[in-house]
């Protein structure tokens, strides 16, 4: 029988429920056990995938072509295993269903409530990953905080299946925080304490407590912890502001969260936890023999979760390359030509991000001119890549307004164009050619020399593709095709042979790194970058 473990968080959001639970699904899984992550947002977009990156950081795709949450990032990232739909509930595709099924007329009369209509079919998307025989423990992360008003139902669904699925099948890990104030010197437990009765007033003991904290924490202080909230001692978790994220999982081994949770599932532990190729991974990544300087121009760059699974990427890159890859964050709308040179200053490589619209797009295209005038090693993704060919088109093959329909639809030179089959699609959401698509790689060229082999398969989010019309003129001046999609003829790759490192890929690389399998675009990016110097 499966066995489910629920993580929610109290006292304030941002406490890392997303990287807690990735650690606790690696820890059960090095023991092996097979696990899997779901998260539940409790906001009413029916997906992530209309939000600004502003809202909630970038939007990861899945092979199946979901728009989801970043969390689920970071599962793939831990897990090494592809995550898909059913991993990413939020309340606005609940609601969708339970409406949607009203109009059909469903419910036979009855009055469609929050309880048990909302609560039911949150229960059952909360147990379909575990119908499916695949795995024998399924996490689900709550968005949110409790308390939070949005998130009610999900709590109040939390508490029936425990009492239908029994204490010993269903575990509740509530993250939380112990806040150290600085004038008293001290931890303070009372926010841990108040955010446990929030769960207790909805019916909900948790089973752990994982508290987040700046200094370790005493043995008085768990002991206060575990019996002003009901618990054990060793059921309360240190969990310390770590260095790096990959640092969690052993962090949590260190606290015997793993067997902590294995006795209260009564489960029986399988193995000694195998965690070599981590370890591996994270004594190069904190032994790093060099540093490359690599600046990413986007537009969004206010905010690091805009970005995060480019960064992640390059965190695993660099550690395969026992390097460190300093990434700038770099404005693409704060740079012209005027003062390109001086922005991009010691940097040894640069990487166009992907982004929708106009803004910024000007200096990205100045960024990649930069980059190719100069030998750089330059790395495009998606919209990066459209800039790529923009700015080919218009310096090297004179096309003086060379730009994507999406930015200039009157333009005379359409090289970046709408997809066909894009054409007649009029809602915004879920439509873009998203998910997991095969592209053929060239033998002679530089993706090549990173995959290793022919037949490749990449995730992909947008609407625009590379203008065939103008492919042979392209190649002709010396930027090729180096991928392409076997059904279509889509361009997915294009590079400049004669550059150093000139790479534009029109999917999403950053999206299938993980720390067990870091992307061969990446690795041979940081190479060049080190080449560089
Ligand atoms: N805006 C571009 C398109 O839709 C690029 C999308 C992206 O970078 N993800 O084609």
């Amino acid at each position: 029988m499966t066995k489910y473990i629920f993580v929610t968080g109290g006292v304030t959001s941002s406490l890392g429920k997303g990287i807690i639970a990735a650690s606790v699904a690696k820890l059960l899984q090095s023991r092996g056990f097979s696990v899997t992550i779901q998260k539940f947002d409790p906001y009413i977009n029916v997906d992530p995938g209309t939000l600004n990156p502003y809202e909630h950081g970038e939007c990861y795709v899945t092979d199946d072509g979901a728009e989801t949450d970043l969390d689920l990032g970071h599962y793939e990232r831990f897990l090494n295993v592809p995550t898909s739909q059913a991993n990413n509930v939020t309340t606005g595709r609940i609601y969708l269903t339970v409406i949607t099924k009203e109009r059909e007329g469903a419910y036979l009369g009855k009055t469609v409530q929050v309880i048990p209509h909302i609560t039911d079919e949150i229960k059952r998307r909360m147990l379909l990953l575990g119908q499916t025989g695949q795995f024998d423990i399924v996490i689900t992360e709550i968005g949110g905080t409790v308390g939070d008003i949005e998130s009610l139902p999900y709590i109040e669904a939390i508490r029936q299946l425990r009492w239908e699925l029994g204490n010993e099948n269903c575990l509740v890990v509530h993250l939380t925080l112990l806040p150290f104030l600085a004038a008293a010197k001290e931890l303070k437990t009372k926010p841990t304490q108040h955010s446990v009765k929030e769960l207790l007033m909805s019916g909900i003991q948790p089973d752990i407590l994982v508290c987040r904290t700046e200094h370790a924490i005493t043995a008085d202080i768990r002991r206060k912890v575990a019996l002003f909230c009901n618990l054990d001692s060793s059921s309360v978790i240190e969990a310390l502001d770590a260095e790096s994220i990959y640092d969690v999982p052993l962090m949590m081994l260190k606290e015997k969260l793993d067997l902590v949770i294995l006795s209260k599932l009564r489960l029986v532990d399988r193995s000694e936890p195998k965690l070599t190729a981590w370890k591996n991974f994270l004594g190069k990544l904190k032994n790093p023999t060099q540093v490359v300087h690599i600046a990413v121009i986007g537009k969004y760059v206010e905010l690091q979760d805009a970005y995060k699974s480019i960064s992640e990427s390059f965190i695993h890159a660099g550690a395969v390359n026992e390097c460190r890859v300093k990434v700038s964050m770099i404005h693409s709308e704060h740079i012209t030509s005027y003062n390109v040179a001086e922005k991009l200053k010691g940097m040894n490589g640069i990487l166009v991000a992907p982004g929708f619209g106009e803004r910024g797009i000007e200096g990205k295209i100045v960024a990649v001119r930069y980059a190719r005038e100069n030998n750089l090693p330059f790395f495009g993704i998606c919209l990066g890549m459209q800039c790529a060919v923009i700015e080919f088109g218009r310096t090297v093959l004179g096309l003086s307004d060379a730009h994507s329909t999406e930015m200039m639809l009157k333009t005379t030179s359409p090289v970046i164009d709408l997809m066909e089959e894009q054409k007649q699609v009029t809602q915004k959401g879920g439509t873009m050619r998203l998910g997991a698509y095969d592209c053929a790689i060239k033998k002679d060229s530089k993706a090549y020399n990173c995959y290793h082999k022919t037949g490749i398969s990449e995730r992909h989010r947008h609407r625009y593709e590379f203008n065939n019309a103008y492919l042979t003129q392209y190649e002709t001046a010396g930027m090729l095709a180096t991928g392409t999609n076997p059904d279509s003829g889509l361009v997915e790759i294009v590079e400049i042979p004669s550059h150093r490192w000139f790479v534009g890929v029109q999917f999403h690389p950053e999206l299938k790194s993980t720390v067990e399998n870091p992307h061969p675009l990446f690795v041979g990016f940081v190479k060049a970058c080190i080449g560089d110097k």
